[in-house]
Order: C-alpha cells, then structure tokens, then sequence
C-alpha cells in the first residue's frame, strides 16, 4: 500500500503504472490539507502504508509512530524539512528526496522573476493596460545588465545552473556557500565571497539554500539593510529563508529596489499579504518547479525509489 497526499502521483498513469503494477501497490490518493491536517485521518491511511510519498504533509514522530508497516518515505521533491529523519532512522526506514527532476525549471524561474524585476515588465505591462504609454515620470531608472553583479546564495544543483545562465547576462556573477570548495565555484566562472560580500556587493540576489535552523530567516532586516539601494532579491528556496514582512518593509521604505518570491511563509499565503501590495514585486505560487517534462520525471522518479526499496534493493537517494 502506498499513501500520497498529491493527487497528480496517481494520475498520469501511463508513465508510472507499469512500475506501480510491477511491486503490485494500491495507491491511497488522500490529498489532505497540510496546513489543517485532519491526523485521524492521516493516521488511517499510515496504519497500512509500506510507503509514503509525500508533497506536503509531514511525515513526523507521530506519523512515524502510526506507521507499523512503513518501510520508505520519499519527499516528492527537492526540500525534505518535512520529513523527520530522527524518527526514520530510529526505525529503520529510509528518508528520501527526488533531488534532480527540475533544477533547470527552477533557476529559469528565478532569472526570469530577477530579469522581469530588472526590465521594469510589471510596470510597463500595468502602465500600458491603463492607458499610460511611456511614462517617464513614474518609471524607475534602468541600468544595464552587463555592468551589475548577480549573487547567488547557495552554489547546489540550483545555483549552478542559475550561475551557468546568469554569465550570460551579468557582468560578473559571485556566490556564497560555506560548504563548497571555494575552487568548486571559481571552476564555474563565479567567484566565491563571504555572505556578508555578497549582500554588499550583489545588485541582485537569489537564494537556492535549504531550509534548516540555519537557513531559517536567513534574510531579515539587518541583512536587507545592507543590500544595495538598487539591488533586487529573489527567493525562490523556502519561504522561510526570508523574513517577508521584513521584506515587505524594506520595499516600503525602499532599502532595496524589488523582490519576488515563489515560496511563502506560509502556502498560500494571505491574500492580504503585505508583499501583494508592494508594486515593485513579482510574486508566483510555488511553481518555480514546474514544467511538464521536469513534473513527469518527479513521479517517474519517486514511484522508482518506491518500488526499488519494496524490492529489497537500496534507495538511489537516501538522506538518512
Ligand atoms: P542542493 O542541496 O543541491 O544545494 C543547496 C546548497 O545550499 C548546498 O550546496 C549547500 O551547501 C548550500 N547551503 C546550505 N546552507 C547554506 C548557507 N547557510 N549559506 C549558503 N549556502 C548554504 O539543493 P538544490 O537542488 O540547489 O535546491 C535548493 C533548494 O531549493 C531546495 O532545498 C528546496 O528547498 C528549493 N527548491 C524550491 C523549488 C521551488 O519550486 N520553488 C523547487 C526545488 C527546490
């Protein structure tokens, strides 16, 4: 038996059926609410798992504990903080992520949300739908790419095809990340410095962290303060990464010029979010992920993992 909180798992199943048949499973599509999760009913579907895939919900302690026969769990995606991997390996169990469906989707998203917040797009395409043609007056300063630096948090799979596109744009692109080697970076045509260089330095910042203790507002206001005056900030890892009303703030007060995010504090978010007021703000739902192809490799992927492990052998992508 396999429990998914994500309808689209079972769906499609012209791709995935044929590995699904092969271990024999019967999927359990609940799709609950993450954020209201009904743990009754979670915990009906965990007493029969022997896998889990899941999207959102966690699979935490209790979880764990409501799950006698469950021998994987496999995070549908990249980030896994919502699989507890004490827990799992108290019992045995493998943790696992899908860590390679869609690293392109994701660094086009955020150059793309970076170079819209740079060419002005949401306020020319809103100037025009009112009527305004060329409006001097109110736009803001354009500068041009080539001479500004791009600043990549995080040189993982994202950050590096972020960089590997971002050459081609940026006049020079730099990244922090305390658990690369530093030659590691500089290979790639990028060089390395201090997260502290980085926000002085960057007229654009992406994030492409985990989320973890560590991570967790790793941007707020001390250091939105001390980004460049004209420097954009995308966010397209966890939305916690990034204090959002510090964020908020600091467009309001314009310590810096635009951001745009694709995660959220919470998802969805308010629909009266502070940052959904801000004009010079690209906002997307939690997409940055998405594309039919990279959408097809996750389940392909995550239904292999299941069946490798219910087959006996080892997980090709195990975290604990
Ligand atoms: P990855 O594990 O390949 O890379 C993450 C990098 O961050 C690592 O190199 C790590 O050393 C570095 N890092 C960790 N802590 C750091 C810190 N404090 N400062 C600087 N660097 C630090 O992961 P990835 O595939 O590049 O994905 C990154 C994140 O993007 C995922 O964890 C996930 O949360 C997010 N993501 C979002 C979407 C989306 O649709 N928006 C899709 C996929 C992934």
């Amino acid at each position: 038996m396999l429990y998914t909180d994500r309808s689209d798992y079972s769906d499609d199943m012209s791709r995935v059926k044929p590995i699904y048949d092969a271990i024999d499973a019967i999927i359990v599509d609940a799709r609950l609410d993450h954020n209201n999760l009904d743990r009754a009913a979670y915990a009906r579907h965990l007493a029969i798992a022997d896998a889990i895939i899941t999207h959102r919900v966690p699979v935490d302690e209790p979880a764990v504990a409501a799950a006698p026969k469950l021998r994987i769990a496999v995070r549908g995606g990249v980030g896994y903080e919502n699989l507890d991997l004490t827990a799992l390996t108290e019992r045995g169990i493998p943790g696992c992520n899908v860590p390679d469906y869609g690293s392109e989707e994701v660094a086009v998203h955020a150059l793309s949300q970076l170079l819209a917040l740079r060419r002005q797009l949401l306020f020319y395409d809103s100037s025009l739908r009112t009527g305004r043609w060329q409006d001097w007056e109110q736009a803001r300063t354009i500068h041009r790419l080539s001479l500004q630096t791009a600043g990549i948090v995080g040189f993982g799979r994202i950050g590096r095809e972020f960089a590997a596109r971002a050459r081609a744009f940026f006049g020079e692109v730099i990244a922090c990340d305390p658990y690369i080697a530093p030659e590691e970076i500089t290979a790639r045509g990028v060089r390395p410095v201090s997260i502290d260089e980085l926000l002085a330095s960057a007229d654009a910042v992406t994030l492409h962290v985990p989320l973890s203790p560590e991570t967790t507002h790793l941007i707020g206001e001390p250091q939105l303060r001390r980004m460049k005056r004209n420097a954009v900030l995308v966010n397209t890892s966890r939305g916690p990464v990034v204090d959002q009303l510090a964020l908020a703030q600091a467009l309001e007060h314009e310590w810096i010029e635009g951001a745009a995010c694709d995660v959220w504090e919470r998802e969805p978010p308010d629909p009266a979010h502070p940052l959904l007021r801000c004009p010079n703000f690209v906002a997307s739902p939690h997409v940055a992920y998405y594309s039919e192809e990279g959408d097809r490799d996750l389940r392909r992927l995550a239904a292999e993992e299941v069946a490798r492990v219910l087959r006996g052998e080892p997980p090709r992508c195990r975290l604990n």
